[in-house]
């Protein structure tokens, strides 16, 4: 294969006002300045004979394959491998992400076999490895901030506590995650790792973090704050590869495949949308929602505007405006920065609408549907049913939503199951069924020793803990 040397892989703004970086500075920050996120200035390209090659491929082979057009040599091939080999070692299933059979060419692909049991663990394992490799080369140390939901915290805590260049520090809206999701933070060993209740819901947490990106006077001189959230880029970039790799375990290239992404802050649905602008013949992306349907109203009928957040029994996509989306945007303005930044801050005005030919495009690229919870139940219990199979409520969402919009029954659906249901028990037990208990290396979850920080809603709360404990 011939080394496209010539072509330097660049990160640019979705604002368009800040200065491109390259990979490592994209992985070391959050934000950019203008209030974007990064993108890939260029994407890689794969043609079908290059990907027909892959087949066969290990998970870590195939996302070495995927990955270091975007690090572009700033990581070493060697190391390179050794990082993702070293990110996956840890899943429980030989697979890594293993497909599972629903019915005649319905599929789910189950994304929830590293150490937290849900997909993010994907891209924390590879965060924290890459973000551990390139401090150690440059002998820096940073802080790692984000906030959660659930899922993302125990992920980034996971993925990033081995490493001694880094201090992290996640915030939870206090009693208001669920225990097994509590509990998988708090019990987290380490002297570099806190947990912090903010007396306030996840969008106080999440504002806190963007004040604390955008002012980080508070820090001692020399340290920097670090993304864990999926404004990462390295994030996306890692979620790219189980797209190419369920494809390719169905017959793909040659074949086409669909995907239901149970969706909130659209990170994962915008990584399979980049694995099919990248080459991979995707027939239809679906993106499903619960309640929480900004994003559907959008799809279906040109409405883009803010409602009232609803708590859901599927509570990792309780997001009303997905930060990620900006960066699908910014495609669909045609790279137009300013554009981007109009359309995103007249939203807290008024609903704002896309024009025709822009509203074709979206309709082209994706599919949509909201599920409420009675019929999240409902798949539940159904799918247990007809084959003795668990899914989690996001699992649920995203079945039912393939289901409503599949146009093409000749063509593999496969839906992302997106979290093992052991972290949503209040579903499973709305839908009649008995919980499944703890996996083995989780089993003493609720003897194991907590530690976490109740702090007031309020910045100057936050930021005044995390410099007393650098
Ligand atoms: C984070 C999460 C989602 C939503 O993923 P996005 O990338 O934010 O769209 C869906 N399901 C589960 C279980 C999650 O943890």
């Amino acid at each position: 294969m011939v080394k496209e040397a010539e072509v330097v892989m660049k990160y640019i703004s979705t604002r368009g006002r800040s200065p491109a970086l390259n990979f490592e500075q994209v992985l070391l920050t959050g934000l950019a300045p203008d209030g974007g996120l990064y993108v890939p200035e260029v994407l890689p390209q794969f043609n079908q004979q290059e990907i027909a090659d892959w087949a066969g491929l290990s998970y870590p082979e195939l996302a070495f394959k995927i990955i270091s057009p975007f690090i572009n040599g700033e990581i070493a091939d060697a190391d390179l491998r050794h990082l993702i080999e070293k990110s996956y070692s840890g899943f429980s299933h030989k697979a890594i992400a293993p497909l599972r059979m629903l019915a005649n060419n319905e599929w789910v692909l189950e994304l929830y076999c590293g150490p937290t049991l849900a997909f993010k663990d994907f891209a924390l394992q590879l965060l924290g490895n890459l973000l551990d490799h390139v401090l150690t080369r440059n002998n820096q140390k940073v802080v790692i901030l984000g906030a959660t939901s659930g899922d993302t915290g125990s992920a980034a805590l996971e993925g990033c506590r081995h490493s001694s260049h880094v201090d992290i520090f996640i915030l939870h809206p206090y009693q208001r995650v669920s225990e097994v999701q509590r509990r998988q933070m708090t019990t987290v060993p380490g002297e570099n790792v806190y947990n912090l209740a903010v007396k306030g819901n996840f969008d106080d947490c999440q504002r806190m973090v963007k004040t604390a990106f955008s002012d980080q006077s508070f820090l001692p001189a020399g340290r920097q704050l670090v993304a864990v959230n999926s404004i990462n880029w390295a994030r996306i970039m890692a979620q790219i590869v189980y797209y190419f790799y369920a494809s390719l375990n169905l017959g793909g290239p040659s074949r086409q495949v669909s995907f239901s992404v149970p969706t909130g802050n659209f990170g994962d649905i915008y990584a399979g949308y980049l694995a099919r602008k990248m080459g991979l013949p995707i027939k239809q992306l679906i993106v499903a929602t619960n309640r929480n349907d900004i994003l559907h109203r959008l799809i279906s009928t040109n409405e883009y505007s803010l409602g009232e957040l609803t708590p859901t029994l599927s509570p990792s996509m309780d997001i009303m405006v997905s930060s990620n989306f900006e960066r699908y945007l910014f495609d669909l303005f045609e790279r137009d920065g300013k554009a981007v930044a109009n359309f995103i801050a007249g939203l807290d005005a008024a609903p704002q609408q896309l024009s025709t030919s822009q509203m074709k495009k979206l309709q082209q690229e994706f599919s949509s549907y909201s599920v409420d919870d009675s019929r999240t139940c409902e798949v539940i219990k159904q799918i247990f049913n007809e084959t003795e199979f668990l899914i989690d409520p996001h699992t649920a969402v995203g079945i039912e939503a393939a289901r409503v919009c599949n146009v093409d029954h000749t063509v593999p659906m496969i839906t992302l199951a997106t979290a093992h249901p052991v972290k949503f028990t209040e579903a499973v037990e709305k839908a009649g069924l008995q919980s499944p208990e703890l996996p083995m290396h989780m089993s003493d979850l609720f003897e194991r020793e907590e530690r976490c920080s109740i702090l007031e809603n309020d910045i100057s709360a936050v930021t005044s803990f995390i410099r007393k404990h650098l």
